[in-house]
């Protein structure tokens, strides 16, 4: 396949022609074009956390990473979704900083100043 080849297989592509139509077009067989949209469309991926490549199995969601381990450290370090993350905010009430859990989504630093913030009164 040449380079113009290519170049006209994807510019048919993106105007929404079929690999049939294509095939015609650059006098490649129809699988020879489908293959090589696929692999356009579904590029190779690689873990986030080790760079490994990464099989992606047909009908399967896209996988992130080769392995529960590497999923699990690559959200220790950046804690996109890791809600146990502890992080420092203020107390809402007495602006004191304390630590808390992203889950928890806690704004008072004790039960006590809970209730002070939401319901008033000293
Ligand atoms: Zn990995
Ligand atoms: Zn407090």
């Amino acid at each position: 396949m040449t380079d113009q080849q290519k170049e006209k297989i994807i510019q048919m592509r993106e105007e929404g022609n079929g690999y049939g139509a294509i095939a015609k077009e650059v006098g490649l067989s129809k699988s020879t074009i489908g293959n090589f949209c696929k692999a356009l469309e579904n590029p190779p991926s690689y873990c986030l956390e080790c760079g490994k490549k990464l099989v992606h199995i047909e009908g399967h969601r896209r996988k992130k990473y080769c392995s529960d381990k590497c999923r699990h450290s690559y959200n220790r370090k950046f804690g996109k979704n890791n809600v146990n993350v502890s992080y420092e905010t203020e107390c809402a009430y007495c602006h004191k900083k304390f630590k808390t859990y992203k889950s928890l989504k806690k704004k008072y630093c004790s039960w006590d100043c809970y209730l002070k913030g939401r319901y008033g009164g000293k």
